[in-house]
């Protein structure tokens, strides 16, 4: 832990600078160096060393110095307080924290509820390898229908996984409502909060067992480096981190540690650009008349604005997703003529990214309808909003749709 501490006291912003940095002791730099080293030197006697341990320097498997960094500031910037009993595991990736939360809490004949709208390798641990080699029960519902949650609970539900807002289909679930269902009935509730990150939403401060992030997106922001992370309460992440860590091998590499943690530092500056351009866009594509339609949580047409607006502050992420009134090709086609927005999959990069999710996703039952016939998930960079909107209008203009 750093000599210097950040407590609520101080601002998101003032947090995401100074938080898990520190003067270095050897050198007295004011930035804390990388350590690339595997191994550590071993005390005069070994012997009573716990080799699967997390609590001192062994391995780097075992745990490293710059994750430790970025696990004090990641559950400082998601409203957890590690005086208090909360922790932060940092792993290797979004999918080795939701698969590392998986592992360790859930066994034969649990049964899980999950939202209809998730990221693709939840949808494929929990109701593909989960369900189908390890026997837990899993269901699959419309986590923004409370009704429906509620009535998906059984004595056997160990957690409720939310996302939200959802990916792919912007889909929002109330955090506070849900995490009431949960405990009512003694299971655990986690929420992927990659979407709006720590700047906008903090799940533990609304109710949650877990958040999880993908550090890949937002928290890193730069496209450059991938990683995950748990927050939530020591005494159940202590578990997380040595299956998932140490067991199961799901340990970040230091360097893209230190890229997350100096990434993470404009998190604030940037999130409040990602939203602007959000909601700009969004608001300019709701007048095209060749746009089929547009959800984005923050625009007052989105079925789930009420409730993002009673959990998302002060704004509601930088990803939306739109259709056009138009057949397959010609939504490649418009692709083709964007200049400034790449198309790429990914989210919360600094560069505009755009992916055209066809009609053959095999999920699309569990979409709203609106999503069957192929739309585009949009994650709005941090360039000028001028641009970003005039990119689009000259490449709808180019395929016609103008
Ligand atoms: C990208 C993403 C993940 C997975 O994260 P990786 O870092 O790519 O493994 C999980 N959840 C959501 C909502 C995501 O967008």
């Amino acid at each position: 832990m750093s000599k210097k501490t950040y407590g609520k006291e101080f601002g998101f912003q003032t947090r995401a600078v100074h938080t898990g940095n520190d003067v270095d002791g050897e050198t007295g730099a004011i930035k804390r160096p990388i350590v690339m080293a595997n191994s550590y030197e071993l005390p005069y006697d070994p012997s009573d060393l716990n080799w699967s341990g997390a609590d001192k320097n062994i391995y780097t498997r075992n745990g490293g110095s710059n994750q430790r960094y970025l696990e004090e500031k990641l559950a400082s910037l998601s409203g957890a307080e590690l005086s208090q009993g909360d922790d932060c595991v940092v792993l290797g990736s979004g999918v080795s924290a939701l698969a590392g939360l998986f592992f360790s809490l859930l066994k034969s004949g649990d049964h899980v509820v999950f939202s209809s709208v998730t990221y693709i390798a939840v949808y494929r641990l929990l109701n593909e390898l989960f369900n189908k080699k390890f026997n837990v029960e899993t269901t699959i519902v419309d986590t923004s229908d409370l009704a429906a949650v509620r009535k998906a609970v059984r004595p056997n539900t160990r957690l409720i996984h939310i996302e939200t807002p959802g990916n792919p289909a912007i889909t929002i679930s109330d955090i506070r409502a849900i995490a009431a269902i949960a405990h009512e009935q003694g299971a655990l509730l986690s929420v992927d909060n990659t979407f709006a990150s720590p700047y906008n939403q903090r799940p533990l401060e609304l109710g949650a067992d877990f958040s999880v992030e993908s550090l890949t997106k937002y928290i890193n922001g730069h496209g450059d480096s991938m990683g995950g992370a748990i927050i939530g309460k020591k005494e159940q992440l202590d578990q997380i981190r040595s299956q998932a860590q140490i067991n199961l091998g799901g340990v970040i590499s230091p360097f893209n540690a230190w890229l997350i943690m100096r990434g993470s530092v404009t998190l604030p500056l940037r999130m409040r650009q990602h939203n602007e351009n959000a909601l700009k866009a969004a608001e300019y594509l709701e007048g095209i008349p060749s746009v089929r339609f547009v959800a984005y949580p923050g625009l007052k047409s989105h079925r789930g604005h009420q409730v993002a607006a009673s959990q998302m502050s002060p704004g509601y992420g930088g990803v939306l997703s739109f259709g056009l009134k138009a057949d397959h090709d010609t939504h490649n086609r418009f692709v083709s003529h964007l200049r400034v927005i790449t198309s790429a999959v990914s989210l919360g990069h600094d560069e505009s990214l755009i992916v055209f999710l066809g009609e053959k996703d095999e999920r699309q039952y569990l979409y709203p309808p609106e999503f069957h016939d192929g739309f585009f998930r949009f994650s709005l960079g941090i360039e000028d909003p001028e641009d970003i909107i005039g990119d689009i209008d000259q490449a709808l203009r180019k395929t016609g749709l103008l």
